[in-house]
């Protein structure tokens, strides 16, 4: 039988308000996503038994994606098929173009294509709801990497709610050469004594979107968890000054890093930016637009 191959994008955020850990251990989450063009393809074939094949680009050290059960995609086909009460089994190809622990969640979006693709070629009609539910089951940004576009999140960041976007956005992201753990980065936070009592996200940041102005989203963009990562990684530090220094409107990192993200005008400011970051000496450096679709079906 042939295969279905579902697409799914990287996520930035424009805003990551982290409130104190609760004591389930999760941190509340205030939150804007903006899914930006770096995809994962994910293709699925019906098979006898689970199996997985992970591909990745040339610039992608794959080396900490888990080839086996501990693999999120394979764990969302299981969660599909336990849901269903259906004895079946695919095999998954993944297609990396996503940094691995690099804060743009790649992980989340294989689960969540992975979940798509596979109610698709077994027709199963899981309700959106089911799907959204079992995304949140995978993991906090699993939901979101379904939905795309622009949204916030609250709770876990699982709780996704599209909002108004007119602009067309362009970012110039720096990767890094050494992926950083989230659940460190979080450690640093409550280390610190971080953590904010009310996290929201902010009136301005979303009259930014709505209005498609660069130099508002430029003043209106933060991240609660810049200060532990780069405590991490001061290393990083060098970076966002120098995307400032190529002339971008501001520099973010991106979710809990260490990929760095430069925010631009338009398309020739966002090429001029990423070839000024390269004659400086920085590697792995791309420009991509924002918001982009949700996981979604294509064809070859
Ligand atoms: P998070 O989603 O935790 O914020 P991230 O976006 O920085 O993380 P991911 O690329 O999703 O980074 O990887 C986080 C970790 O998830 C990896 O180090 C890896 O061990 C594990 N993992 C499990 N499945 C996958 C997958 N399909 N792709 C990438 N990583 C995976």
């Amino acid at each position: 039988m042939s295969g279905l191959t579902v697409r799914a994008a990287a996520k930035i955020n424009l805003h990551l308000g982290v409130g104190r850990v609760r004591e389930d251990g999760f941190h509340p989450l205030a939150t804007l996503y903006q899914a930006v063009g770096i995809y994962d393809d994910v293709t699925v074939t019906d098979a006898p038994r689970w199996d997985l094949d992970v591909r990745c680009h040339e610039r992608i050290d794959g080396s900490e994606v888990p080839r086996g059960t501990d693999n999120v995609a394979v764990r969302a086909g299981r969660m599909l098929t336990e849901h269903h009460g259906v004895r079946r089994a695919a095999a998954i190809r993944i297609e990396k173009q996503i940094p691995v622990a690099a804060g743009l969640a790649g992980g989340s979006a294989d689960a969540a294509a992975t979940l798509l693709a596979l109610d698709r070629l077994w027709q199963l009609e899981t309700s959106d709801e089911d799907l959204l539910a079992l995304a949140a089951r995978l993991g906090s940004d699993v939901p979101f990497a379904l939905v795309g576009g622009s949204a916030t999140g609250h709770g876990r960041g699982e709780v996704v709610e599209r909002v108004e976007d007119n602009g067309t956005w362009w970012w110039v992201a720096v990767e890094s050469d050494i992926g950083l753990s989230t659940p460190a980065v979080y450690a640093e936070l409550d280390r610190a004594g971080g953590g904010d009592p009310a996290p929201e996200v902010p009136e301005p940041l979303l009259a930014a979107l709505r209005s498609g102005d660069a130099d508002a989203l430029a003043a209106a963009v933060g991240n609660d968890l810049a200060a532990p990562a780069l405590q991490l990684r001061p290393d990083l530090r060098e970076v966002l000054d120098a995307g400032v220094a190529a002339g971008a409107l501001t520099g973010l990192l991106s979710g809990s890093g260490p990929t760095c993200l430069f925010l631009c005008r338009d398309g020739d400011h966002a090429i001029d930016v990423r070839r000024r970051l390269t004659e400086a000496g920085h590697e792995r450096v791309q420009a991509t637009t924002g918001p982009v679709a949700g996981a979604h079906e294509v064809s070859y």
